[in-house]
């Protein structure tokens, strides 16, 4: 069996830790900072961290990296079209790799860096999906285009809705802010923001998510919903918008809000 824990880093970060119980080895996604997986093998002797899966090339996705290989020689995974430190396997779309006895796939999407890459467990319905999809929203566009960040939310979206949503920063809060600024009618989202909201307030952590939440919640996964299409028109002037361009404009707004 597979255990899955988020360790905390930095202000807002999670380095998702997945610990095989039988065999007592683990894998870290996207360390930006080797200490606490570092103190959490020295609370659990006889573990070893024997992978380590990157997301993108971010400081707060790979700081921690070299420092874990050095420590305890697990192999690293990363994005080929991105430069990884230490990285020893180069990802590309549609490759399958095996961790802890699981298999995963590479899904390729742009936007947020250009290299992205998101890791699917298909049996399990677990994605890493680093800062690509957030609860609730979505990671700035720093290199890619909206329509690439757009498409890429989409391939993620045609996932089973079953599907456990690990990303790396705990944002939901505030991006539930700004999903109920676009959809202040939707009493969905409404929910949501109160329940975690008292969350937040308890210390819990509000991740994973599911993509059948983030379907009914994140306003950038309902770019052809009538109510986010005229709540752009409203804010913009009322024009017949494609759902590429509705997300371009709720990024750009998102980004100031
Ligand atoms: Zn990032
Ligand atoms: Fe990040």
């Amino acid at each position: 069996m597979i255990q899955i824990d988020a360790l905390p880093a930095f202000t807002d970060n999670y380095l998702w830790l997945l610990q095989d119980t039988a065999s007592r080895r683990c894998a870290v996604v996207d360390p930006g900072d080797a200490t606490p997986v570092l103190n959490w093998l020295e609370a659990h002797p006889g573990w070893i961290l024997t992978d380590i899966l990157v997301t993108h090339h971010h400081f707060d996705h790979v700081g921690g990296v070299e420092a874990l290989k050095q420590a305890t020689g697990a192999r690293v995974f990363g994005p080929a079209r991105e430069s990884i430190p230490g990285r020893d396997q180069a990802l590309l779309d549609g490759v399958r790799l095996e961790v802890l006895g699981q298999a995963f796939d590479v899904l390729e999407v742009p936007g947020h860096t250009l290299g992205h890459i998101a890791y699917y467990q298909a049996e399990h319905g677990w994605l890493f999906c680093g800062d690509t999809l957030f609860a609730g929203g979505c990671g700035r566009l720093f290199e890619g285009t909206p329509a690439q960040m757009h498409q890429s939310l989409q391939r993620l979206a045609y996932l089973p809705e079953s599907t456990r949503v690990y990303c790396t920063h705990e944002y939901t809060l505030s991006n539930l802010r700004f999903a109920q600024a676009v959809e202040p009618g939707n009493g969905f989202i409404a929910r949501r923001l109160s329940q975690v909201a008292e969350w937040r307030a308890a210390g819990r952590i509000s991740l994973p998510s599911t993509l059948a939440l983030e379907k009914a919640s994140n306003p950038f996964l309902r770019c052809d919903e009538p109510e986010v299409r005229e709540k752009i028109d409203e804010r913009e002037g009322v024009q017949q918008r494609s759902p590429a361009e509705v997300f371009a404009r709720l990024r750009a707004w998102k980004d100031q809000f």
